[in-house]
């Protein structure tokens, strides 16, 4: 009923940190593309977690692959093998075609890692002095939300209040390939990018950005860092935004959908030699690569293996911004993306953003805004073409009546 959303909404109010604005749902279950809210009513979830739930809620193959390993180990800690991780490992790495994964748990651990990675093969092999390592970073990144992620953000909103930061970083122009070799000193150990950026927008770089800096970080002895933690997986219609672009960086970052929905689970995957230069007792995490987790994330690695995930987003993904682009001039002023994965621009003349998200969850779809007057769709690569034709017709429904 709507007092018992009411009753969660407020106790969430009372005891929680105001670190989020959620909208007013309050979900009970969820199935597929689907969520259930207290109430009964059903909404189709054009967010999916941030793309962490990209194969569908309560996917049977995840679900049977986390209820199989409860019942028989679930953390043993990395003090000792198990025998879960080491198969998931090998899975992830044949799928992505890389030698050696770090496993941890969020996309935040999993930045610091590689960032950490990184500095540490810049004093090892590379022959960076100690403490003088730099890391190229991009305008408008989002990567996570730890002091030394928010050091290098220009979001004044992300920072404000939270210095002292780290140092290390310089930032260019996201899209800018010219500036990433200009921004290059002896000193630079990486180049860490989204491939799209998610948060700012869906944004989208121009087509030879990626190769450009592929081919300038590779001139430059400087390793290429992918953060596919939101563009990886199947979003872009591809397992990687790299493929779509021909780009095979020296490591990538991986998070969200890895852990299928149901447990935290991130990597950093790349080259040996690269990872390789961590040494027992330098890095880990708890409970980075425990058993359930690797089962969860092997089985996520079996779903991608067959390319029907990659696929169906690459079809959808195409009936998706057709449609989107004819409502280009209609309260919408630009879309962009790729795959099942959409930013869309809303005319701030119609509202803002969370109006428009507010006003389609009335008629039974949840997406969420970002920088004021952008919503960003991202179903679940799972959802039938109906459904998603469904959440577009209430779209155009509320643009035309705001
Ligand atoms: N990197 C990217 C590209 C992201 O989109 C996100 C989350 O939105 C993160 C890192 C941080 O991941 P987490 O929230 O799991 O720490």
């Amino acid at each position: 009923t709507d007092d018992a959303a009411r009753a969660a909404i407020a106790l969430e109010d009372r005891r929680l940190a105001h670190n989020y604005h959620p909208l007013p749902v309050v979900v009970e279950r969820a199935e597929g593309a689907w969520v259930t809210d207290v109430a009964g009513r059903r909404y189709l979830d054009c967010l999916a977690a941030y793309s962490a739930v990209n194969f569908g809620h309560g996917h049977p193959a995840l679900i049977a692959a986390a209820r199989d390993q409860l019942e028989k180990v679930t953390l043993t800690s990395r003090a000792f093998h198990n025998d879960r991780l080491g198969q998931f490992a090998d899975a992830l790495a044949r799928l992505a075609g890389v030698d050696m994964v770090l496993p941890m748990n969020t996309g935040a651990e999993a930045v610091e890692t590689a960032i950490k990675i990184a500095r540490a093969w810049g004093s090892r092999v590379k022959g960076v002095p100690e403490g003088q390592a730099e890391i190229i970073v991009m305008s408008d990144n989002f990567h996570g939300r730890t002091i030394t992620i928010v050091s290098f953000s220009d979001d004044e909103q992300s920072r404000a209040g939270f210095g002292p930061f780290t140092p290390g970083f310089r930032m260019v122009p996201y899209g800018d390939a010219a500036a990433v070799e200009a921004a290059i000193t002896p000193s630079t150990v990486a180049v860490l990018l989204e491939p799209i950026q998610g948060e700012a927008g869906i944004i989208v770089p121009p087509p030879e950005f990626l190769p450009a800096v592929r081919r300038i970080t590779a001139e430059n002895d400087v390793l290429m860092i992918a953060d596919e933690i939101q563009s990886g997986l199947g979003r872009t219609g591809a397992t990687f935004q790299c493929d779509n672009v021909g780009v095979i960086p020296d490591l990538y970052i991986l998070g969200k959908a890895l852990g299928g929905g149901i447990v935290p689970v991130s990597a950093v995957i790349g080259r040996g030699d690269v990872i390789g230069v961590i040494r027992p007792g330098e890095h880990g995490s708890t409970f980075g690569g425990n058993p359930l987790a690797a089962a969860v994330g092997h089985a996520v690695v079996t779903l991608l293996e067959t390319g029907e995930m990659q696929e169906r987003s690459r079809v959808l993904g195409e009936h998706l911004h057709a449609r989107l682009q004819a409502f280009v001039g209609h309260g919408v002023l630009a879309v962009r993306g790729i795959g099942l994965w959409a930013g869309i621009d809303i005319d701030p003349a119609l509202g803002t953003g969370r109006q428009v998200c507010e006003a389609l969850a009335l008629r039974g779809v949840l997406a969420k805004d970002t920088h004021g007057s952008t919503i960003r769709l991202a179903p679940p690569l799972v959802v039938e073409r109906d459904d998603l034709d469904f959440g577009l017709d209430q779209l155009e429904a509320v643009l035309e009546e705001m």
